[in-house]
């Protein structure tokens, strides 16, 4: 059986990455959800265990402590950490697992493991990405600043991802993120099993 692969959507903040992970995960049942915890307040319908595990900056500094996490990072003054064993866990089983994380997450990620797809998520201009950030209407003016100022030092950081995918149709960015996961399914060093199979089958 192939060992199961990482993903990483990476990107700005407004690109749209929360529809797309959600979207991708769901029309490829292979592939799991690293589900995050955050010390950050849980948004209107967001339900812990699901969107995040929200556990108080106590109770997070423990799990720090106890080195349960595979990467953590401070995102706009909450802390966001990928938990090790779940992953560990997925993996072990065959499954791909896809992390939606900042870039700090992502740069830590492909540390760890140097063979997991990056996927660096953006909107065509700054322009698109302001208009987004305020069309939301959740943010303020300051942090609607600070947003594209991390933006700009994000997509400079472009060299660490292995695929853009630019979301000016959200349809058009899901079918995209969907044909990277699948070409990197077919990918001769991700069958070497299967192949050795048949020749050994047709050696019989
Ligand atoms: P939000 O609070 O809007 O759900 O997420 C804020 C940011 O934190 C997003 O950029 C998201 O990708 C990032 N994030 C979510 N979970 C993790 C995680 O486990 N690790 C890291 N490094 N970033 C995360």
């Amino acid at each position: 059986m192939t060992k199961g692969s990482l993903y990483i959507i990476s990107g700005p903040s407004g690109a749209g990455k929360g529809t797309v992970y959600d979207e991708v995960v769901a029309r490829r049942p292979s592939i799991k959800k690293s589900i995050s915890v955050t010390t950050r307040a849980p948004r209107e319908g967001e339900i812990d265990g699901i969107h995040y595990y929200f556990k108080t900056m106590e109770e997070y500094q423990e799990m720090i402590a106890h080195g349960e996490f595979l990467e953590t990072a401070e995102v706009y003054c909450n802390c966001y950490g990928t938990p090790k064993a779940p992953v560990l866990e997925m993996l072990d089983k065959g499954y791909d697992v896809m992390f939606e994380i900042d870039i700090h997450g992502a740069k830590n990620i492909k540390k760890q493991y140097p063979d997991a797809i990056a996927i660096f998520l953006m909107t065509p201009s700054f322009e698109i990405l302001e208009e987004r950030l305020r069309a939301r209407g959740t943010e303020s003016e300051d942090s609607i600043r600070r947003r594209l100022r991390a933006a700009k030092g994000e997509l400079s950081k472009y060299k660490m991802f292995d695929y853009i995918v630019f979301n000016d149709n959200k349809e058009k960015a899901i079918d995209e993120v969907v044909s990277i996961i699948d070409a990197e399914k077919r990918k001769i060093k991700n069958n070497i099993e299967e192949i050795n199979l048949i020749l050994e089958s047709k050696k019989k």
